[in-house]
């Protein structure tokens, strides 16, 4: 899952950031409105996290063209101002839900991820294939019941095969939700990723498996 983080507080904004890469997400860090229009234009995110009082204009305008131009990301503004003119008008604009600052980072995805699984999004709740299921909000990762260990960024490559299992799942699409933008991306950094989950896979005798189709990408199916 990718994210949009428009916020222009430089402290704020790297809590906020790290708070959802933690939580597994892949984030965008742009601090004004300028550079938020650049990375809608180039890439698809899942939700966009919505600061409202930007150097260069107001969050909501951002919102109102977003609509406009037909797209129902889900969008979750943060604002300062408490003032309940200000929260209708977050919400007129098109926002699914808003935040007064200052909140704690697990209110904040807790949220995210409540955005994410309502109806028309993308996520689901549980995903499972073979003897394997994946808990989409508490990130547990269960084989015949018996809970194992992946990492973060383990889980979330699990789970964008989960959702296209049986199906090729390109590589260029697995980078896009599971780097942010402009990450340094070592040569053979995914083809490390899938050999951990492989192997954990492996380890904990689950019964599917990760398969690589040369030159595209990677397949996630049954053995049995
Ligand atoms: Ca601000």
């Amino acid at each position: 899952m990718r994210l949009l983080l428009v916020e222009d507080e430089p402290e704020l904004s790297a809590l906020i950031r790290n708070a959802l890469e933690r939580a597994g997400f892949a984030v965008d860090l742009v601090p004004d409105l300028a550079e938020a229009d650049d990375h809608l234009a180039l890439a698809g995110y899942d939700a966009i996290v919505l600061d409202l009082a930007l150097p260069d204009g107001d969050g909501l305008s951002l919102l109102r063209r977003l609509r406009a131009g037909g797209s129902n990301t889900p969008v979750l503004v943060l604002t300062a101002r408490d003032g309940p003119d200000d929260r209708v008008a977050g919400l007129d604009s098109g926002a699914d839900d808003y935040l007064v600052k200052p909140f704690h980072m697990p209110e904040l995805v807790a949220r995210i991820r409540a955005l994410l699984r309502r109806p028309g999004a993308v996520l689901g709740v549980t995903l499972s294939l073979g003897n394997l299921l994946l808990d989409t909000t508490t990130r547990q990762v269960r084989v015949d019941g018996l809970d194992i260990r992946l990492s973060v960024r383990e889980t979330a490559l699990l789970e964008l095969l989960l959702r296209r299992q049986r199906h090729v799942v390109p590589r260029e699409i697995l980078e896009q939700n599971l780097y942010s933008f402009g990450a340094e991306l070592g040569s053979n950094a995914m083809e490390v990723l899938v050999h951990r989950l492989r192997r954990k896979l492996a380890e904990a005798n689950a019964t599917l498996r990760v398969h690589t189709v040369r030159g595209v990408g990677y397949l996630l199916a049954g053995t049995e």
